[in-house]
């Protein structure tokens, strides 16, 4: 099920067909609409158009080209308004330095009082964003440290994490500048602007960041993406962004609609918390989630945390027996490969991995085994031969090529299991042909030094994972 986080219904545009363009959205499968009011007058309408469908949200705010038009009190009825219970957002709010509509300080100044009432009722915010990222950035950054709380949920059984901030919606800057608002806490969506030919910034923005950190929307009835380009934007075009996100992102339509209603459950609290899965697919492949188990504790993982990938919920409670996870494979065939991974260590149940990986081999499927190359030392055997003829490819985390590093990122004794993983590499190397060290793009590990290290001193296969 799609949905459209940035659709402004309530615009006149919308006037004599406005029921029509609903359900045509809604027999598109969009489930959900979020409608951002742009000063007081919208938000009330915004609000009248959550009261009359169960599928509409409204978020209130004054836009920053409204802001110099602001009546006296116009800010307190946008507090008033946020407490209305189908209000998911403050926006959209923000900053607008193309149009200049408004003075530049007076769209700081209603900015930041509209970013005081987000943190008053601890909701996030739908952030407009027009040639002035450098302020938006910094006013952002400003209000997290003065008020450090907003987000702040007590420890759920999900998450002791702080819950998103918000969305930079439309999202003008560049790739940098996209990591910097995520790293606070913010995630980014683009309109039909992706699929532009013209726009090359956010198509590298969308190709590049992980799709957790971002969300359909159509800002319609404006940015209507190709063919419609130019021409009245409508909710159940959102398919066709979505499409185009998917294209650039390599993952199908499925994994996009899953993840991105996935990341707006997280921060508009709409839908429901997917249940927890043994098997689950990306793209054309399988992936097999049987332990939650690591001997490891890397501090990029989110095992013990929401252990949620591209939608998918991995927080079994209890690990699955043989017959549980053949099960939850149904036809093997179908897939690229199947592949042992999840959150957790597969060697740590060498016997089920095996008797998993006959089972898919003698029902002409691929296996590939994705593991931290600790195997050896977990069982204490040298495992290789044993997967010979049940695992078809193997990936081993490298994570770095310093042992020191290593250790560092993992939580573990650096030297003996950097040792430990090299090794299994070398040893699995000549038995399975295609082998693969990956590690995750984090600034402060050497991507080309690692790359040399793999493929001239251990002779397999690189890949560099992003981590944003
Ligand atoms: S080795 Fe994998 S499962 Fe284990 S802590 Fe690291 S990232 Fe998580
Ligand atoms: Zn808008």
């Amino acid at each position: 099920m799609l949905i459209d986080t940035h659709v402004h219904l309530y615009d006149k545009q919308f006037d004599d067909d406005r029921d029509e363009v609903i359900h045509r959205a809604i027999d598109e499968g969009v489930h959900a609409f979020i409608v951002p009011g742009i000063d007081v007058a919208t938000s009330h309408e915004a609000i009248a158009l959550s009261e009359k469908y169960d599928e509409i949200y409204a978020a209130v705010g004054i836009h920053p080209h409204e802001s110099v038009r602001i009546a006296n009190g116009d800010i307190e009825t946008i507090k008033k308004l946020s407490h209305h219970k189908k209000v998911v957002a403050i926006g959209e709010i923000g900053l607008d330095y193309h149009y200049d509509f408004s003075p530049k300080d007076q769209q700081q100044k209603i900015f930041r009082q509209q970013l005081q009432i987000a943190n008053e009722r601890n909701l996030p915010v739908i952030v407009h964003n027009r040639k002035a990222v450098d302020d938006t950035r910094l006013i952002l950054r400003e209000t997290i440290a003065k008020y450090p709380d907003w987000r702040n949920f007590p420890p759920t059984q999900y998450s002791n994490d702080t819950a998103p901030r918000g969305v930079l919606h439309c999202f003008d800057g560049t790739l940098e500048d996209a990591w910097d608002m995520i790293k606070m806490k913010f995630h980014v969506s683009f309109p039909g602007i992706l699929t532009f030919r013209n726009a090359r910034e956010p198509a590298r923005i969308a190709s590049s960041l992980s799709i957790e950190h971002m969300m359909l929307e159509t800002d319609a009835p404006y940015m209507a993406p190709a063919p419609h380009r130019g021409k009245r934007n409508e909710p159940a075009y959102v398919r066709l962004v979505a499409g185009k996100l998917a294209e650039l992102q390599g993952l199908s339509l499925e994994d996009i609609v899953r993840s991105t209603s996935y990341t707006v459950f997280r921060l508009f609290g709409i839908g429901t918390q997917p249940s927890p899965k043994i098997a689950y697919k990306i793209r054309n492949s399988l992936y097999l989630n049987i332990t939650r188990r690591c001997n490891a504790d890397c501090y990029f993982c989110d095992r013990k945390g929401e252990a949620v990938v591209k939608g998918h919920n991995l927080r079994i409670e209890k690990e699955p027996d043989v017959e549980e996870i053949i099960e939850s494979i149904g036809n093997p065939k179908v897939y690229d490969e199947v592949v042992f991974c999840g959150y957790g260590e597969p060697t740590i149940r060498l016997d089920a991995v095996k008797q998993v990986a006959r089972w898919i081999k003698e029902n002409g499927g691929k296996v590939r085994l994705n593991t931290d190359g600790h195997g050896d030392v977990i069982n204490k055997r040298n495992i290789v031969p044993e997967l010979v003829g049940l695992v078809d490819s193997v990936s081993i985390s490298l994570n770095s090529i310093d042992p020191e590093q290593y250790g560092k990122i993992m939580g573990i004794d650096g030297e003996r299991f950097h040792r430990a993983m090299v090794d299994f590499a070398r040893e699995v190397k000549k038995y399975i042909n295609d082998v693969t060290m990956t590690i995750v793009d984090i600034a402060e590990v050497d991507v080309e030094s690692a790359r040399k290290f793999v493929e001239d001193e251990v002779g397999v296969n690189f890949k560099n994972r992003q981590y944003f």
